[in-house]
C-alpha cells in the first residue's frame, strides 16, 4: 500500500516550500520531499543579501530553515527521502522513495538544479583532492593556500571568488570569454578586491597534480587562451567550479516535456506541464530568472495553480 498526499512536493529548496506553505495553509494535506540536498542550492551559499525582508542580509541555510518551519507550521510533513521514479500514467499519481511508496493528487516538481562540471578526465582524477563545485562546503580546507582558482563568469563565480579571500591568500578567477556574465555590481566587487586576480578569455585544457602512495593533490592548472591557442600554467592548491547548473529532470525524462536543455516546460504563464495535475516551479522550470525570490514566485504560483486544480477535478 502507497502513502497517499493530496499534494506531494518533489524538493525542499525557495519554491517548494513556498509551495508547501500555501497548500498546507489551502488545508491540503502536504508532504514535502527534501531530497539528497535538504533545503536547496541556498544550504550551500553564505549571505542572501536581495532576499526582499532581510535588510541585513541572511544566512542561506538559515533561511532556508525558517522557510521549512514556516510550512511545517501549517501541517506540511517533510520527508527526508528522495524520489527517484515516478509514474504518472494513471490516477492517483505514483511515487517512489528508495524505501516506499507514495501517491498523490496533486504533484509539485521543484527539484532544482545541481553544479554543472567540465567533465575532463583531469577533473575526475583530482574531484575532491584540491576541485570542488562549492566554495561554501571546502574553501575552509584552503585556509593560507597561495592560490585557489574559481572557473566561471557569473554571479555564482563572483560570490565564490570573494568568499574564498576569507581563506586563502589569492584567488585567481578564470572566465572562458572576456564576456562577464555575472552582474555589474558583483564582476565590480571581484575586480576591485585586493587578493583577486582575473584572467579573462581561457579555458581550462587540464588540471595538474601529483599522486605519491595513491593520494592525489591538486597543484594547477594548464590554461588555454581562447583566442590563441597559446597555454600557460598557473598553480593552485585547489579549483573552485563555478559554470553554471543542470536542471534535475532525470526521472521526468520521457514523462514530462522538456527543453532542448532538460528544463521542464510550463505551459504560458502557469505551472501546468503536460501532465494534467502536475505543477513545476523553481529552478527547474526557470532558466533566466533563477533567483530564491522567483523560485518562492513561482512556487506560490504552483501552489496556487495545484488548489485550483484539485477542487475543480476532485
Ligand atoms: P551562470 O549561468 O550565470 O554563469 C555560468 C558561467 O559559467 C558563465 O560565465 C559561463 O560562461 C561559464 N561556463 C559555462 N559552461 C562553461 C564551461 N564548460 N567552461 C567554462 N565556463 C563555462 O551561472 P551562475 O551559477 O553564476 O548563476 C546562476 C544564476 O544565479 C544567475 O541568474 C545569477 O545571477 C544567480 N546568482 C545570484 C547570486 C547573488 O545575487 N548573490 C549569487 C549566485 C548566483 P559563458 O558566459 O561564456 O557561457
Amino acid at each position: 500500500m502507497s502513502k497517499h498526499f493530496k499534494v506531494i512536493i518533489i524538493g525542499s529548496g525557495p519554491a517548494g516550500f513556498t509551495a508547501a506553505i500555501y497548500t498546507s495553509r489551502a488545508n491540503l494535506e502536504t508532504a514535502v520531499f527534501e531530497g539528497q540536498q535538504p533545503g536547496g542550492q541556498l544550504t550551500i551559499t553564505t549571505d542572501v543579501e536581495n532576499f526582499p525582508g532581510y535588510p541585513e542580509g541572511v544566512l542561506g541555510p538559515e533561511m532556508m530553515d525558517q522557510f521549512r518551519v514556516q510550512a511545517t507550521r501549517f501541517g506540511a510533513k517533510t520527508i527526508y527521502e528522495t524520489i527517484n521514479k515516478v509514474d504518472f500514467s494513471e490516477r492517483p499519481l505514483r511515487m517512489w522513495s528508495e524505501k516506499e511508496e507514495y501517491s498523490a493528487d496533486a504533484v509539485i516538481i521543484s527539484t532544482g538544479a545541481t553544479a554543472r562540471l567540465l567533465g575532463t578526465e583531469s577533473e575526475t582524477k583530482y574531484w575532491g583532492a584540491g576541485i570542488s563545485a562549492c566554495a561554501t562546503c571546502d574553501g575552509f580546507f584552503f585556509r593560507g593556500e597561495k592560490n585557489v582558482l574559481v572557473i566561471g563568469g557569473g554571479d555564482s563565480a563572483m560570490e565564490e571568488a570573494i568568499y574564498l579571500t576569507n581563506f586563502a591568500e589569492n584567488v585567481t578567477l578564470i572566465n572562458r570569454s572576456e564576456k562577464f556574465r555575472s552582474s555589474k555590481i558583483m564582476l565590480e566587487r571581484a575586480q576591485k578586491h585586493p587578493k583577486i586576480d582575473i584572467i579573462a578569455n581561457h579555458t581550462i585544457e587540464e588540471f595538474l597534480g601529483t599522486e605519491e602512495k595513491g593520494i592525489k593533490k591538486l597543484t594547477g592548472v594548464r590554461l588555454k587562451n581562447s583566442s590563441t591557442g597559446e597555454t600557460r600554467e598557473v598553480e593552485a592548491g585547489g579549483a573552485f567550479l563555478a559554470i553554471g547548473h543542470i536542471p534535475n529532470t532525470k526521472i521526468f525524462k520521457g514523462i514530462i516535456d522538456l527543453d532542448k536543455e532538460n528544463y521542464i516546460i510550463t505551459k504560458g504563464k502557469s505551472t501546468n506541464t503536460n501532465i494534467e495535475g502536475v505543477f513545476a516551479c523553481g529552478d527547474v522550470m526557470d532558466h533566466t530568472y533563477r533567483q530564491a525570490v522567483t523560485a518562492a514566485g513561482t512556487g506560490c504560483s504552483a501552489a496556487i495553480d495545484a488548489e485550483r486544480w484539485l477542487s475543480e477535478n476532485s
